[in-house]
């Protein structure tokens, strides 16, 4: 898809915007003081597929901690600053790799242009991170609310006190909790400056309805080409809100697939087997395997193979038996109750051996056998989803 032209950022290595892959942010829910536990955090969220992970600088004691985790983090640290410019400018000296600043309670113009001065002065990046609920009191009084316009005229106003001191190492996030405006504010920001964005969609809450929000509001504006980093905001473990960004970007095609993808079959009434029992004990053990492949569970011999042909390897269960195919060619048949582990056991060897020597291994009889059982189901199941039933209702209806 064509991305926005965007000004190109680095937060410590991860380089933001001007063509860059997207990057996946999440944020500690530790104490920042406690060292320990926040670089416990911070390694787990990297595992899950964070990039760059923020922190919140909110004492002095936490500018102390980050002191001590930034050296040690894997990840580029971003230190979250509100209200106390003075907390910036220590978090800078412990050596952070970018600062978010919230324009609605950092105001003093003085006070922004010093933290810009030292930050220029250290190659550092900041973030104009506006949020609806804390937007200045002056920009609602003037826009009667927090409208995508008073959040990008706060940006904007934030964006000259940079820009008067020559700072342009900026990126910038306009959020908001209600979806339609989040995806209006940044569409209007996209339309007002070139400086790369960091998308959100703020106070999302608990999944799912936190999950379905922020996708809501992100993917809407990825497919449109919008948007350089992206947080989910969800009132869950951090890690929850890395692996769903993460996710996100992999099921857009815009990183390279670095976990399981499980797709599976709603089930209907020709499933031979408990589909969401099956497909969950599946995913439990091929995550646990941590393979990077794309594998289907599907209900039924009839139609599973085929419908999931794009699948790298998947299992389509008969009566009594699951077929094992891969690309949508059966390879294998193998009883009821060893789907789950046959399943495992040819998706670690697709991985080692690549899918042409898997195919080459492939049982011959396996084929004759899945297509010799879905026409025998088909006969057995009769028309399961009553559609000639239909096809004839809706044709008496046409003809009168
Ligand atoms: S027809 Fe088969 S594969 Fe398709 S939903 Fe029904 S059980 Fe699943």
């Amino acid at each position: 898809m064509d991305r926005r032209q965007t000004r190109q950022i680095r937060v410590g290595d991860v380089p933001v915007g001007g063509g860059a892959p997207v990057s996946v942010q999440s944020m500690t829910t530790t104490k920042t003081a406690d060292v320990g536990e926040t670089l416990a955090q911070v390694y787990a969220l990297k595992g899950a597929g964070a990039d760059i992970v923020r922190i919140t600088c909110n004492t002095v004691e936490a500018a102390q901690g980050l002191a001590e985790i930034v050296p040690r983090s894997p990840v580029p640290i971003i230190a979250d600053i509100h209200f106390q410019y003075r907390l910036a400018l220590a978090a800078l000296e412990a050596g952070v790799d970018g600062l978010r600043l919230n324009p609605g309670n950092i105001r003093n113009e003085d006070h922004i242009k010093t933290v810009a001065r030292e930050a220029k002065a250290r190659g550092v990046p900041i973030r104009v991170g506006v949020n609806a609920g804390s937007l200045d009191k002056d920009l609602l009084a003037e826009y009667g609310g927090p409208v995508p316009e008073a959040l990008v005229a706060s940006a904007v106003k934030e964006i000259r006190y940079l820009e008067d001191v020559d700072f342009t190492d900026i990126k910038i996030s306009v959020k908001h909790s209600h979806v339609p405006s989040m995806v209006a504010s940044y569409r209007l920001l996209a339309d007002t400056v070139d400086y790369p964005l960091h998308l959100g969609v703020t106070e999302a809450g608990p999944p799912p309805g936190g999950l379905i929000k922020s996708v809501a509001g992100i993917a809407t504006l990825l497919l449109e080409g919008i948007g350089d980093t992206i947080r989910f905001s969800l009132t869950a473990d951090p890690v929850e809100e890395a692996k769903a960004g993460r996710q996100l970007l992999e099921y857009l095609g815009l990183r390279e697939r670095q976990g399981l993808d499980l797709i599976a079959c709603p089930s209907c009434g020709r499933a031979e087997v408990d589909v969401i029992e099956v497909a969950t004990r599946a995913q439990r053990q091929l995550e646990a395997a941590n393979l990077p492949i794309q594998v289907a569970v599907m209900g039924c011999i009839v139609n599973g193979p085929g419908e999931a042909r794009e699948a790298d390897i998947g299992i389509a269960a008969g009566r009594g038996k699951g077929h094992l195919f891969i690309k949508g060619q059966v390879v294998r048949v193998v009883d009821e109750a060893d789907m789950v582990d046959a399943l495992l056991d040819e998706a670690r060897k697709l991985v080692d051996e690549g899918v042409e020597a898997r195919l080459a291994a492939a049982d011959q009889a396996a084929r004759e056998a899945a297509e010799a059982e879905a026409v025998a189901l088909a006969e057995a199941q009769g028309d399961a989803n009553q559609a000639a039933r239909k096809r004839r209702a809706v044709a008496d209806v046409a003809e009168g």
